[in-house]
C-alpha cells in the first residue's frame, strides 16, 4: 500500500527533473528549521538533502572529522556531482557546526547560489523581530533566484498547502496509533521521506488517497509488538533501519519524534494577514528543536509525546558529533525517568552494523519487558 512513497523517494532525481522541465528551479535545504513555505511560494521546489552514506573522499581535505555525517555527506555529494540538479541551497542555522560549515560549503560545493538563514536560539520578542528581518532577506534571495515575487497571497496559499499536509500526516499518525494498525513505523518513514522531495500538493493528494483507501479497507495486523517505543531522531535516513529492527524484536513504534515526523506536523502555521510573522512565530516557537531554548520546552515536548502515546521506552537515535542532540539527551533522560520511561541512545553510525544493532535493541526491549511483566 505504501510502496509508491518509497518509489518516489528512490526516484527523487526524476521528480526534480520533471519539475525543472517547465523552467522552474530546485533548491536543496539542510534542516527542518527552513521555512519551506517561502520556497514553495516562490515557485521553487524545496528538496531536503539526505545523508546517503557515501564513502568520504573529496571532503577529507576540507572538513575535520568531528563534523556530523550529515554535513560531511552532503558536501561529498555536491563535490562528486550528485547534486548537480540543484539550482541552489539554503542552510538554516541549526547549530554552530552548520555556521562554520557554510563557508566551506560555499567555497567547495559548486552550488550556483547559496544562502545562510540565521535562526535565533530563543523565541523572545527581540529574537522574533530579528528573525522576521532575516526572513525578508531570504525572501529577496528566493525572488531573485526564481524571478517571481513572493506576494502575501502566494505565501498565504503556500501556508495553506503545508498546513493541509500537516493535518493529513496527523490523521495518518492517528491510524497508526491503534494497536492493531497495519501501518508500521517504517511505512511512516517512507511517507515522510517522499514528502520532503515532492511538491507538497502532490504529496497531499497521495496522502488523501492512502487515508481514504485505508478507511474503506482497513488492514488489521494483530501481530504488532507488545512493547511500545517512541523513537527520537534527527537522522531520518537511518531511522527506518532502526525501526525495522525494533519491530523485528517485538516492539511497536507508537510515536516518533523526528525533525520531520510528529514534531513537524504537530502544530499548523497560524493563518492571518501577516504570513511572514506567522512563519517566524511557528518556526521559533512551535517546533522545539534541540539546541534552541528554552531547554525545558524541548524536554517537556519530547517526553510529553512519549507519555501520551503510552510508550514504555524511548530510543534516541543521533548522529555522531551532533552537539544539539547530545547536549539535550541528559535532561530528556532525567525527565523521562521521572515519568517511568526508559531511554537508550544509538549513534546513527552504528546502524551500518545490523547484528550489533539488533543485540543492543533486543537487550533494551528485554529490560522493558521485565518491567511490563
Ligand atoms: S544539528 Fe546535528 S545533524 Fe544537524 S547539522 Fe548540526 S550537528 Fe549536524
Amino acid at each position: 500500500m505504501f510502496s509508491e512513497f518509497k518509489k518516489v523517494f528512490n526516484n527523487r532525481d526524476n521528480v526534480a527533473a520533471e519539475w525543472k522541465k517547465s523552467g522552474n528551479k530546485v533548491l536543496g535545504y539542510f534542516s527542518a528549521l527552513t521555512p519551506e513555505e517561502m520556497i514553495y511560494a516562490a515557485g521553487i521546489l524545496p528538496v531536503q538533502l539526505f545523508t546517503t552514506n557515501l564513502p568520504l573522499t573529496e571532503t577529507k581535505t576540507c572538513l575535520p572529522d568531528f563534523i556530523c555525517t550529515h554535513l560531511k555527506d552532503c558536501l561529498e555529494q555536491a563535490m562528486t556531482g550528485k547534486l548537480d540538479y540543484l539550482d541552489g541551497s539554503v542552510l538554516a542555522h541549526a547549530c554552530e557546526a552548520s555556521r562554520g560549515f557554510y563557508g566551506v560549503w560555499k567555497l567547495n560545493s559548486g552550488m550556483p547560489q547559496s544562502h545562510f538563514l540565521q535562526v535565533p536560539a530563543t523565541s523572545k520578542k527581540t529574537s522574533r523581530d530579528f528573525f522576521i528581518s532575516e526572513l525578508k532577506i531570504f525572501k529577496s534571495f528566493l525572488e531573485e533566484m526564481s524571478g517571481n515575487e513572493i506576494t502575501d497571497d502566494r505565501l498565504i496559499h503556500s501556508i495553506e498547502v503545508y498546513n493541509e499536509n500537516r493535518n493529513l500526516m496527523k490523521k495518518l499518525y492517528e491510524l497508526r496509533s491503534f494497536s492493531d494498525s497495519s501501518i508500521s513505523g517504517s511505512d511512516i518513514i517512507d511517507i515522510i521521506k517522499a514528502g520532503l522531495v515532492l511538491p507538497k500538493d502532490e504529496h497531499n493528494r497521495m496522502l488523501e488517497n492512502i487515508i481514504s483507501n485505508y478507511h474503506e479497507n482497513p488492514d488489521i495486523d494483530n501481530d504488532q509488538g507488545d512493547v511500545y517505543i517512541c523513537v527520537v531522531s534527527n537522522a531520518i535516513e537511518e531511522a527506518d533501519t532502526v525501526i525495522e529492527v525494533i519491530e523485528k524484536c517485538g516492539g511497536h513504534v507508537v510515536m516518533d519524534n523526528f525533525s520531520y515526523g510528529m514534531r513537524y506536523c504537530w502544530d499548523t502555521v497560524e493563518s492571518g494577514p501577516d504570513p511572514l510573522g506567522s512563519l517566524a512565530t511557528h518556526y521559533l516557537e512551535k517546533i522545539p528543536f534541540p539546541g534552541k531554548f528554552p531547554m525545558a520546552k524541548i524536554v517537556d515536548s519530547l517526553t510529553g509525546m512519549a507519555e501520551e502515546s503510552d510508550a514504555d521506552g524511548m530510543i534516541w537515535l543521533v548522529e555522531k558529533y551532533c552537539d544539539p542532540y547530545m547536549f539535550s539527551y541528559p535532561a530528556v533522560e532525567i525527565k523521562a525517568k521521572e515519568k517511568g520511561i526508559k531511554m537508550m541512545s544509538i549513534e546513527a553510525e552504528e546502524v551500518g552494523n545490523i547484528p550489533r544493532l539488533q543485540i543492543k535493541v533486543e537487550a533494551f526491549m528485554e529490560s522493558l519487558m521485565d518491567e511490563i511483566i
